[in-house]
């Protein structure tokens, strides 16, 4: 079981595979006043930088469940090095459908809402896991600006300008499936170039390592065209932000 293999080859020296900061997670950790024991579900929790730094600066006990081993792994190597490792725990699987044993008092899926559909589905399967009083937090993209083409949509990597709603509509949508927004942490372009740009240097070692790779091929390519590709649609077009919700 594992993730497509440019993800992981991209992505390798990412703590954070979200236009989101380390920053911009310390202010959404401090925004949701958690308490110290408080039971914290990840779905999709990639290098585990969400949870383990907020057991680190809140005390919070984790669960992370992610699909690719190396990240997997990476995460549980971050839990070691903040001390942390006997608050949170890092599972290698699919979490669709996963449903925790004692209920959670945050139940998030950052980045990863695929996992169960979209986003109603992915509010849906959290909701299982949430304990009276909890909260779900989700991470999406939205749009900035609309697309002026289908062919922008496509640009950032969206099948259709359908595929997301603008910040006020993705808002709006949540309380149409019965929920309060209740917070909101936004990531910004210097956040998206974090997460973006901070891939080709990844890529361009991985090439310069690994010349004779059977999928060198594929990572010169994503290497060449992603800088134009990124400025011209995702970086002008898509926002990005963590979403805080309580069931209504
Ligand atoms: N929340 C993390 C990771 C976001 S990237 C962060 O913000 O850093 C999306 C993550 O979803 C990746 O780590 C990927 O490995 C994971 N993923 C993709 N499909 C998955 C699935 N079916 N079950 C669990 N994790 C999945």
């Amino acid at each position: 079981m594992d993730i497509p293999r440019i993800f992981t080859i991209a992505e390798s020296a990412h703590r954070i595979h979200n236009p989101i900061t380390a920053e911009k997670l310390a202010t959404l950790g401090k925004a949701l006043r958690l308490e110290s024991g408080v039971r914290v579900l990840d779905l999709g929790s990639g290098s585990g930088e969400m949870l383990c730094t907020w057991a680190r600066d809140h005390g919070v006990i984790g669960t992370g469940i992610d699909l690719s081993p190396l990240f997997t792994e990476q995460a549980r190597a971050r839990a070691e090095e903040l001390g942390v490792a006997d608050q949170v725990k890092f599972i290698h699987g699919d979490a669709a459908g996963y449903v925790a044993d004692e209920k959670v008092g945050v139940a998030a899926c950052v980045g990863a809402t695929w996992i169960a559909g979209g986003v109603v589905g992915t509010i849906e399967l959290l909701a299982r896991s949430l304990r009276t009083g909890g909260i779900i937090l989700i991470g999406e993209p939205y749009w900035r600006q609309l697309p002026p083409t289908e062919d922008v949509a496509k640009g950032c990597l969206a099948e259709s300008t359908s595929d997301f709603h603008r910040l006020p509509e993705l808002l709006a949508s949540f309380g149409h499936v019965g929920y309060d927004v209740v917070e909101m942490v936004l990531a910004d372009q210097d956040g998206w170039d974090r997460y973006e740009a901070a891939k080709w240097l990844t890529m361009r070692r991985w090439l310069e390592a690994n010349p004779n790779d059977d999928f060198a091929k594929e990572v010169r390519a994503q290497l060449s065209s992603e800088p134009e590709r990124y400025a011209a649609c995702t970086r002008e077009y898509l926002g990005w932000g963590v979403f805080a919700l309580m069931p209504r």
